[in-house]
């Protein structure tokens, strides 16, 4: 695999206003380096021990993103640095994240993550939840967050009928939620992270902002 080659190539097949973000996931130190080397500064870990390690041996100028699911317990490792949570799952996480972020003296930009595939595996809020979630009031004195925008994943399948309408939900979901009357002050829709190695010219075209690949660019991960 040629990492730069790979990079290239996605980004130069995505619509203007889709950010890539590369999934380094298992990856080596080394290997993320050849992304840096050839000028990537975004970079996805879902898991948030290794995502502080990389963090910590890697340029300081890498946009960290957290893109699996976090344990409120762990949130106080990455806070002082991370620079987007993608996968906000709970009002608790969100409770923890405003906590820690004051600790640093920083807001952290977060994600609602939305369950929008067929999978009952997956995290993520509900529509309903979501909307609940908003109107309840219970984000108002949360000033340590900036909520910017939504995430989701598809139903891993090679139906792109399927693929497409869980997409293009999660587009009207963002879309609803952005026309909403008295947004609270710190929600700003403007991202939508959705689409993976698998179904990504999809996403891109129903409205992504974001999308997170891993394999597509390093080759498949080493099962550990
Ligand atoms: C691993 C992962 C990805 C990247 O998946 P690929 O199929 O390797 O591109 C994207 N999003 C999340 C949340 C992941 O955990």
């Amino acid at each position: 695999m040629n990492i730069k080659n790979n990079i290239d190539t996605i980004t130069q097949s995505l619509p203007v206003g889709c950010k890539l973000i590369v999934v380094s996931k298992t990856q080596p130190i080394e290997r993320i380096q050849e992304a840096y080397q050839a000028g990537h500064r975004a970079f996805g870990e879902n898991k948030a021990q290794e995502l502080t390690a990389k963090y910590e041996a890697l340029p300081k100028d890498i946009e960290w993103h957290m893109i699996g699911h976090l344990q409120s317990n762990k949130v106080k490792y990455i806070a002082p640095f991370v620079y987007l949570i993608h996968s906000v799952d709970s009002l608790k996480l969100l409770q923890e994240i405003d906590k820690q972020a004051k600790k640093s003296n920083r807001i952290i930009s977060c994600l609602l993550q939305i369950h929008i595939a067929e999978e009952e595996t997956k995290f993520g809020f509900s529509e309903n939840e979501i909307l609940e979630l908003i109107q309840s009031g219970s984000l108002q004195n949360l000033t340590h967050i900036h909520i910017i925008g939504l995430m989701g994943m598809a139903t891993l399948s090679e139906d792109k009928v399927q693929i497409k309408k869980e997409f293009k939900g999660l587009k009207t979901l963002f879309e609803k939620i952005k026309s909403l009357p008295a947004l609270p002050n710190n929600i700003t829709m403007q991202e939508i992270s959705m689409g993976m190695s698998n179904d990504f010219a999809i996403a891109a075209s129903e409205g992504s902002t974001m999308i997170r690949i891993g394999t597509a660019i390093f080759g498949e991960r080493i099962k550990v």
